[in-house]
């Protein structure tokens, strides 16, 4: 997990980067530096020779091998943010930190170091003023923080930079782009005032992600999709619930303890009381990974009975025998649900963009059910909204979603969930079909 600097040339970025990379125990890049390399050239020799779109040619080339580095601060280059599919690689697991700066700071700064080539204007001043106004809102849409520098130290400047990780939570997964988490996480902290920020991190190498938490302070970070399981690895500490459910959703860093928690159970147990009491219920359970786990042991200690179904029907029995199931099995086993009160789709099926498949032939659904699809993106599933036709009461996988983002958000912040506002912002993004972008992060 990288730190990207990112602002106008006297900015900082570099100075204050050296700083950081000392504090962090983490090695400073340059983009700059390595553009020349690449070059053979000083920045000042490649615009004279080639111009501004070669260098920028350079840069591209660059970025994407600084975007794949780990754990690094990168000092990049104060054009970086003009071709917006760069600062997207960097993002894919960088924090991007914009230094702020006015123009009389930015000059005294660069005192007489007229080796930079002028991009726009024809004195420095003019050069400097033009090009800050264009790429001012650049930088505020790249920016995960914002520092300003105006009147502080490198010093200070690195010192707020550390004191804000602190406030900074993730989602780590791969892939992120269609996850929601970010605008819920992100709603709440508005509703509230709060100065938490929820970034979304590409990653693939869980063991790496999570020392990345820690190295740079991180307070928290939700672990989706492949690396619950894992994740369990790597922390210092392990609720009990996810020991009992063997996955890690959740990660607090208590001062650099990290502490794993599984919100999947109560978010998912949360949704389907609202619709049923388990106490006696025979529960239809299909799927067999993380979240039927979680859901299984729920509605155990509910006391429902469970039958559960699975495309490898190995898995099936495996978590059958986990938690007393009274059957287990394949799809053949699907009729089973004629005999149900709760049915539970805790597999991907249904899912956008496949939205027109499901599981459970309509012909199953009767209205003594309960039907309820883990799935939240679309809001209504094909199941879900099959059983609504039969008559079922329905659970949507969203509420899921909500509690489950809740318990982290409490876990994070120590404030009460804002539910309403968070709800909104979630409710409003699935029914306007939209579907977040890694780019679209806050
Ligand atoms: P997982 O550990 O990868 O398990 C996926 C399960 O789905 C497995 O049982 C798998 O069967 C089954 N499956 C996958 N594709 C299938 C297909 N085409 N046909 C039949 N079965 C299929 O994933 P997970 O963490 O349990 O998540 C499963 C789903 O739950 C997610 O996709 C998400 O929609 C939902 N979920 C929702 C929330 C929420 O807050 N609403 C939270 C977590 C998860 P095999 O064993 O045969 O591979």
């Amino acid at each position: 997990m990288n730190i990207v600097l990112i602002g106008m040339r006297g900015s900082g970025k570099t100075t204050v980067g050296k700083i950081l990379a000392r504090r962090l125990g983490r090695e400073l890049v340059e983009m700059d530096e390595l553009i020349s390399r690449r070059a053979g050239l000083a920045i000042a020799e490649i615009v004279e020779k080639y111009g501004w779109e070669k260098f920028r040619d350079i840069e591209e080339q660059v970025t994407d091998e600084v975007a794949g580095r780990d754990n690094i601060v990168n000092a990049s280059g104060g054009g970086v943010v003009t071709r917006e599919k760069n600062i997207a690689k960097l993002k894919k697991n960088g924090v991007a930190v914009w230094l702020k700066a006015g123009v009389n700071t930015l000059l005294e700064r660069l005192g007489k170091d007229s080796k930079r080539p002028l991009l726009v204007g024809k004195t420095q001043r003019g050069d400097m003023e033009m090009t800050l106004r264009q790429r001012k809102a650049l930088y505020q849409k790249a920016a995960d923080l914002a520092v300003d520098t105006e009147d502080k130290t490198p010093e200070e400047v690195a010192e707020a930079i550390i004191k804000s990780l602190k406030k900074i939570c993730c989602l780590i997964g791969d892939p992120i782009e269609h996850s929601l988490s970010p605008l819920i996480h992100n709603a709440g902290y508005q509703a509230l005032g709060i100065n938490y920020i929820y970034v979304p991190f590409q990653v693939k190498d869980i063991k790496r992600a999570i020392e990345g938490i820690r190295g740079l302070g991180i307070r928290g970070a939700s672990i989706t999709m492949p690396h619950k399981a894992r994740a369990i690895e790597y922390v210092d500490e392990i609720d009990r619930l996810a020991l009992e459910t063997g996955a890690v959703n959740t990660i607090v860093n208590n001062d650099g303890i990290l502490i794993g928690y599984n919100t999947d159970y109560h978010g998912a147990l949360k949704a389907l009381e609202e619709a049923t009491s388990l106490e006696g219920k025979r529960a239809v359970l299909v799927g067999s990974g993380g979240a039927a786990t979680a859901i299984a042991l729920g509605l155990k200690r509910g006391g429902a009975k469970l039958v559960i179904l699975n495309r490898t029907k190995e898995k099936a029995k495996r978590l059958a025998e986990m938690f007393d199931a009274e059957d287990s099995g394949g799809m053949e086993k699907l009729d089973e649900i004629s005999s149900a009160d709760i049915l539970i789709n805790a597999t991907p099926v249904g899912m956008w963009p496949k939205t027109n498949e499901s599981l459970i032939p309509k012909s199953l659904l009767h209205n003594r059910l309960t039907v309820f699809d883990t799935v939240y993106n679309p809001k209504e599933t094909r199941l879900l909204s099959e059983a609504r036709e039969r008559g079922c009461a329905i659970v949507y996988g969203y509420k899921m979603f909500l509690y489950q983002a809740a318990i982290q958000f409490e876990l994070f912040t120590g404030r009460q969930a804002p539910l309403a506002a968070m709800e909104s912002a979630l409710t409003q993004a699935l029914e306007g079909g939209r579907h977040a972008t890694h780019f679209d992060r806050r």
